[in-house]
């Protein structure tokens, strides 16, 4: 039964569903938002939260909320690469750490900020079918746990629905830049491995492990091979963990004097652009783009995405410009911001040894700070690799004299 049309249905209520529902409602706009899980809910991810995406949270006013649940602050990024250590700040002088809140944390105050704001939430609701009208999507069939069907209208349905989005199903968008999976990841939490604010990470041949703070005294580490090792090393997930982390032996140590707390989970995902709008529907976050979790961009992407979805809809409902012209700047403004950060990550999940220019370029990093900080800003999103790789920079830098990019 067809209850009453909203201005946006959003489906998925994590990192992207949330803010761009949040944005929407805050701007006065009738929005629905549904999701299968109940939150406080997890789901296989990690959680770094880079300086550009607490940056956002900071600017939603929902930061104070994250540190009060007594989430370290994490202010410096080490990368280990055997030989050398290279070891910088992440962040700006207005965004100077990072976060990394559990996403039972993290999801349910964004799901918590939605609802505030005024969109209505609707947990534990399964969208089953996207219903399209004369070539446009005009709402979503769907079932609560306890209810029947029923159908919901909107002006436009945003699909926030994750990798397996049910949204991009049925509209089937046009997808470019494809990258087959590269990484399969393992991540677990220890208690009793302090991390006293930093984030380390340990480059070895076909191999890459990451570890960092989070809520409750917990420690994450994930490690990660090449696919092409995902089944095999599927029978003792535990075993080839460990012997991953004996290839950076002071680190292993403290691993095995700490406690394991929970079971391991881990995943591989493929990487791919979607094209985010089309008649009566948007994509946002993971559901239009995806890319190997090694940088742990995805979070602070969805919440870029949610900001120019959201900006976008907003002068399409205004009358402000027509959707084609918005929703079109919507995806050149992401794809053009992310593109370098795509081609770096999926070059850095493939774990091959640097190529011999960038092993060079690596080496005079190590050692000079300026040119460090720049070196982790890049892998925070801080400053884009396109500017970070530029001739002039690296010249800058083999010459021993790193200026700021950003
Ligand atoms: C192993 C791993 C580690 C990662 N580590 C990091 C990291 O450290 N930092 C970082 O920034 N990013 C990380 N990422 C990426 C990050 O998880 C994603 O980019 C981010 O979660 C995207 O958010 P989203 O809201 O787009 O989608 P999701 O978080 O996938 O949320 C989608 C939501 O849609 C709901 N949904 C789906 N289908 C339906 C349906 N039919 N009906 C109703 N609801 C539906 C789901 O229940 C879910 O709640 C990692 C990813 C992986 C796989």
């Amino acid at each position: 039964m067809t209850t009453r049309t909203y201005d946006a249905i959003v489906v998925g209520a994590r990192c992207a569903g949330s803010p761009t529902a949040m944005l929407l409602a805050r701007k006065g706009y009738n929005v629905l938002v549904v999701d299968q899980a109940i939150f406080p809910s997890d789901t296989i991810s990690t959680h770094l939260i880079h300086p550009p995406g607490v940056a956002a949270l900071q600017k939603w006013g929902l930061l104070d909320k994250v540190v009060a649940t007594e989430c370290p602050p994490i202010e410096t990024y080490v990368f280990d690469f055997g030989p050398f250590t290279i070891s910088g700040a992440p962040g700006t002088a207005e965004a100077p750490v990072a976060y990394a809140p559990r996403r039972t944390v993290l999801d349910k105050l964004l799901v918590d900020a939605a609802s505030e704001a005024g969109a209505e939430i609707r947990e534990g609701f399964t969208v089953e079918a996207v219903e399209v009208e004369d070539g446009r999507v005009a709402g979503v069939r769907g079932r609560s746990r306890s209810g029947g069907t029923v159908t919901e209208r909107a002006q436009v349905v945003i699909g926030a629905d994750g990798r397996h989005s049910v949204v991009a199903r049925t509209v089937a968008p046009e997808q470019y830049n494809e990258k087959p999976q590269l990484l399969a990841g393992y991540y677990s939490y220890w208690r009793g491995l302090p991390m006293e604010g930093r984030f380390e990470t340990y480059i070895r041949p076909d191999r890459g492990i990451g570890a960092w703070p989070t809520n409750d005294d917990l420690t994450l580490v994930i490690g990660g091979w090449p696919v092409a090792e995902f089944y095999a090393n599927k029978r003792d997930i535990e075993g080839n963990f460990l012997k991953m982390l004996d290839l950076a032996p002071s680190f292993a140590e403290r691993v095995r004097g700490a406690s394991r707390e929970e079971k391991f989970v881990g995943t591989a995902v493929f990487n791919y652009f979607r094209k985010p709008y089309g008649p009566g529907w948007a994509l946002v976050g993971d559901a239009g783009y995806n890319k190997d979790f090694i940088t742990a961009q995805g979070i602070q992407d969805a919440f870029r995405d949610a900001e120019l979805c959201a900006t976008a809809l907003d002068e399409t409902f205004t009358g402000a410009r027509t959707f084609d012209v918005a929703m079109g700047e919507y995806q050149s403004a992401r794809d053009q911001q992310v593109l370098p950060m795509f081609e770096f990550t999926t070059l850095l999940a493939t774990l091959e040894p640097p190529p011999p220019e960038l092993q060079q370029l690596l080496g005079a990093v190590h050692g000079n700070q300026e040119a460090m900080d720049q070196f982790a800003r890049i892998n925070s999103g801080v400053t884009s690799p396109a500017d970070f790789f530029a001739e002039e920079n690296v010249q800058r830098i083999l010459d021993g004299a790193a200026q700021p990019t950003g």
